[in-house]
């Protein structure tokens, strides 16, 4: 039995995690962190019938009671960090889905983590589509000449460009045989060709009504080739978080990436 923290329980993706805890046989719910809600019972909030887990403040608090086998945060990307410190000064596994995470931050992680005591799986994307969509991405580099990523979020995501998006730029960059005499562009208004990561164009759209959803484009002579995903609920991440709990047991130290957990 694996006994599981949530913390952001009562967000968005946390109430989605704590749902799947309570539905997967060897998974227990022993406790979930959120600001919101405090000292209130979260399977009740959330009409489940199980035994009650009220609503904790304090992440170091929750795992000293109810001494965990891992942390499930899907917070803030302000709070995140202080979260991933907290659970490896407590020796605690944690899986992470809270974007925001740079590549600073996961040297931050590494050093921190020397000792090695806790099992860090970090995921830009839980969804097994994306993960596909980031492989192929990766792939299709080879043979085109450009590209650029757009990706389209709901419009309370606070940080941009998304996780993914960044982790899709990276997987490509090294592949990508970009041609060397682009134009010199002009942008009337600042911004309006995107962000760029390494020389890839990275657009952010935040609207109401949409989940997660990407678009990887690429362009070549007389040609363009598109790979897209779509989440089009949130529950369509928790395959991935449930197979990332499930695997800790497997790995050593730090995990960056739900692909480096499947093999494709
Ligand atoms: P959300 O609904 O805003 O959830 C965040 C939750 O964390 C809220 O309930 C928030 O409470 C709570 N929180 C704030 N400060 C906290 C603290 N100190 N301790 C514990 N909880 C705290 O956002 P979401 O849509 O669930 O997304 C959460 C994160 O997951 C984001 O970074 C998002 O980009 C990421 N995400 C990742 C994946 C993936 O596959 N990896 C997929 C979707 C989303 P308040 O609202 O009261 O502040």
């Amino acid at each position: 039995m694996k006994k599981v923290i949530v913390s952001g329980a009562r967000g968005k993706m946390g109430e989605e995690v704590v749902k799947l805890v309570n539905r997967t046989d060897n998974f227990d719910l022993v406790g979930a962190v959120d600001v919101a809600d405090v000292g209130e019972d979260i399977n009740s909030l959330l009409g489940i019938d199980s035994a009650e887990v009220l609503i904790e403040s304090e992440l170091e608090k929750s795992i000293e009671a109810n001494q965990p086998d891992v942390i499930v945060d899907f917070t803030t990307p302000g709070i995140v960090m202080g979260n991933i410190k907290t659970a490896i000064n407590k020796g605690v596994n944690i899986v992470v889905g809270t974007t925001g995470i740079t590549e600073a931050d996961l040297e931050n992680i590494k050093d921190l983590n020397q000792a090695g005591e806790s099992k860090i799986i970090i995921a830009p994307n839980f969804a097994i589509g994306a993960i596909l969509m980031m492989q192929f991405a990766k792939k299709a580099a080879k043979f085109m000449d450009d590209v650029e990523i757009t990706e389209l979020h709901h419009d309370a995501k606070i940080d941009a460009p998304s996780g993914t998006a960044i982790k899709t730029a990276e997987l490509i960059k090294d592949n990508l045989n970009s041609k060397e005499d682009k134009v010199e562009e002009i942008e009337k208004i600042p911004g309006a060709r995107g962000a760029n990561l390494d020389g890839i164009n990275i657009h952010s759209i935040r609207l109401p009504g949409l989940v997660a959803h990407q678009e990887v484009i690429f362009g070549g002579l007389g040609q363009t080739f598109k790979l897209r995903h779509d989440s089009i609920n949130r529950e369509s991440f928790m395959p991935g978080v449930k197979l990332a709990i499930e695997k800790l047991d497997e790995i050593e130290g730090i995990v960056y990436g739900l692909d480096n957990l499947i093999e494709i």
